[in-house]
């Protein structure tokens, strides 16, 4: 069965609550079969669990994103260790100086320790970086153990090339659809499509067509069609390669 996955969402949000089922029906409509959920803190974890009781073709990622690191402390990671049995993956984690740098330490210190949490466990983890390229590469080289894949990859041909080097999948978002995205596009078209997973980052980042509404799983259709297109292969090819590397990384 050939289908789409979205890797990456973030469908517990409040946007989503009052129409959810809408939300699953048209990610059916749409075949797009599996969705990764991704939990920032407790009360996301506890909602989506909810949701997953229903429906249970959504994932759970958990992990604490790096501008909210400032006031973690030893309880949270003590958490995200106790539910770790109940999640995909450690994510999203990482490093985001976009706003400001000043708690940089802070980050470094959170995202090794929550890497080391996956480590013990041999769970996957998913990395959110922006702004923060040499940082990142180097704090996941010196300790990532388990399996990686690098979301809504935003950063150069030259640090692509570093990380599939190092065996980790590259997620692409539906930045790659805009006409203006020269270098998501070329990354796109380089990246064997072994390495690569695709995502909505919803409710962000809309692709083309419905770029300037409001993301939804669902869509993470338009950024498949897209890259098959770029790719020149047919849906199905990239539709059953994406859920083997999904497989294979969780
Ligand atoms: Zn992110
Ligand atoms: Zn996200």
């Amino acid at each position: 069965m050939s289908y789409w996955i979205d890797t990456h969402c973030h469908m517990n949000e409040d946007v989503y609550r009052s129409d959810f089922d809408l939300y699953m029906q048209a990610a059916r409509d749409n075949n797009v079969l599996r969705s990764n959920v991704i939990c920032m803190n407790r009360a996301d974890l506890e909602y989506t669990r909810e949701l997953k009781k229903k429906y249970p073709n959504l994932d759970i990622t958990f992990g604490y994103f790096p501008e909210d690191t400032e006031h973690l402390n030893d309880e949270d990671m003590n958490y995200l260790e106790a539910v770790i049995d109940e999640i995909q993956a450690v994510g999203e984690i990482g490093l985001d100086y976009y706003y400001s740098r000043e708690d940089a330490d802070r980050q470094k210190e959170m995202f090794i320790r929550q890497i080391e949490i996956a480590n013990r466990h041999g769970k996957p983890i998913m990395i959110h970086s922006r702004s923060a390229a040499q940082d990142t590469f180097d704090i996941l080289k010196k300790h990532a153990r388990t399996k990686v894949v690098m979301h809504c990859f935003s950063e150069s041909a030259e640090m692509m090339r570093e990380y599939l080097k190092l065996g980790y999948y590259i997620s692409f978002a539906g930045v790659v659809t805009f006409k203006n995205a020269k270098t998501p596009k070329e990354n796109a078209l380089e990246c064997p499509i072994e390495r690569m997973m695709i995502e909505t980052d919803c409710p962000y980042l809309t692709p083309v067509p419905f770029r300037g509404k409001m993301n939804q799983t669902a869509y993470v259709r338009h950024t498949g069609e897209y890259i098959a297109q770029l790719k020149g292969i047919s849906v199905e090819q990239l539709q059953q390669q994406l859920i083997r590397n999904y497989d294979e990384w969780r």
